[in-house]
C-alpha cells in the first residue's frame, strides 16, 4: 500500500436523490456562453458551430445550502446558474444519437465567477482559472438519477437572490443541447464516470453581496441554495 506523506484528500462528491449512494467527482467541465441572451449580455457573440470549455477542480466543489465566504480577489463575484450533467459511463468520440446513454443523472448547479478577473483576463488574452476555477466556485445539488426524471431538454431554469429573480429562461434554449455536448467534448477526451458538465447560464447573471441568499431551481431536476458569508479577514 502506498505511503503517503499527509492524508490525501477527501473524493469530491455529490449525493444521488433518493439514495444512501454518492455520485464521485473525477471532473469538472463547463461550457461558455450557451446562450444567445447571455453571450448578449456579456458583450460577446455566441458561437453556434462548436461549444467552448473551461475547467474547475473538483475540490473546489460545495454542496448546496452550505455558507460560503465572499472570495478574496473579487468586487463583482457573479452567479451563473446552470443544469449540471452527471456522465455515468465511459465513451470516447461518442455519437450524437447514442450520448444521453452516458449520463447517470443530472444536477442543479451555480458557476460562481470573479466577473471582474474574467473581464480582465479576456481583454488581456489570459486563462480564465483564477476567474472561474476558486475555491467553492463549482456549487452543486444532489443529483436525481436519469433512471427517474428521464433527460430534461426543456423546462423552466431560474435564479433568486433574496428572493428577488434575476435568472429565469428555460433550458430548452441552450444552443448546444446535453447530447451535442457530450458528442463534441468525447473527441478531445475520453469521458469517464464521475466526469461533470456544466451546460452554460441563461441571462440576467449579476453580483451577490455578504448576507445574500441564493434560491435556483430547474423544473424536473432539482433546487439548490448558496448563501454568502463574510470575506475571510486579511
Ligand atoms: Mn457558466
Amino acid at each position: 500500500m502506498t505511503k503517503y506523506l499527509f492524508a490525501p484528500p477527501a473524493v469530491a462528491s455529490v449525493p444521488v436523490r433518493g439514495s444512501d449512494e454518492h455520485f464521485p467527482i473525477r471532473r469538472i467541465f463547463c461550457v461558455g456562453r450557451n446562450y444567445e441572451a447571455h453571450a448578449r449580455e456579456m458583450g460577446l457573440v455566441a458561437d453556434r458551430d462548436a461549444p467552448f470549455y473551461f475547467t474547475k477542480s473538483p475540490a473546489h466543489s460545495v454542496s448546496s445550502g452550505a455558507t460560503v465566504p465572499y472570495p478574496p480577489g473579487t468586487a463583482n463575484y457573479h452567479h451563473e446558474m446552470e443544469l449540471v450533467v452527471g456522465i455515468g459511463k465511459a465513451g470516447f468520440r461518442i455519437p450524437e444519437a447514442q450520448s444521453l446513454s452516458h449520463v447517470f443523472g443530472y444536477a442543479c448547479g451555480l458557476d460562481m465567477t470573479r466577473r471582474d478577473l474574467q473581464k480582465q483576463a479576456r481583454e488581456k488574452q489570459l486563462p480564465w482559472d483564477l476567474s472561474k476555477d476558486f475555491e467553492n466556485a463549482a456549487v452543486l445539488s444532489g443529483m436525481a438519477p436519469a433512471s427517474v426524471i428521464g433527460h430534461p431538454n426543456k423546462g423552466k431554469i431560474e435564479l433568486k437572490v433574496n428572493g428577488v429573480t434575476r435568472q429565469s429562461s428555460d433550458i430548452g434554449t441552450m444552443i448546444h443541447a446535453a447530447p451535442a455536448i457530450i458528442a463534441h467534448l468525447s473527441r478531445f477526451y475520453h469521458l469517464q464516470p464521475g466526469d461533470l458538465i456544466f451546460t452554460g447560464t441563461p441571462e440576467g447573471v449579476g453580483p451577490v453581496v455578504v448576507g445574500d441568499r441564493l434560491d435556483g431551481m430547474i423544473e424536473g431536476v432539482g433546487e439548490i441554495a448558496l448563501h454568502i458569508g463574510a470575506a475571510d479577514s486579511p
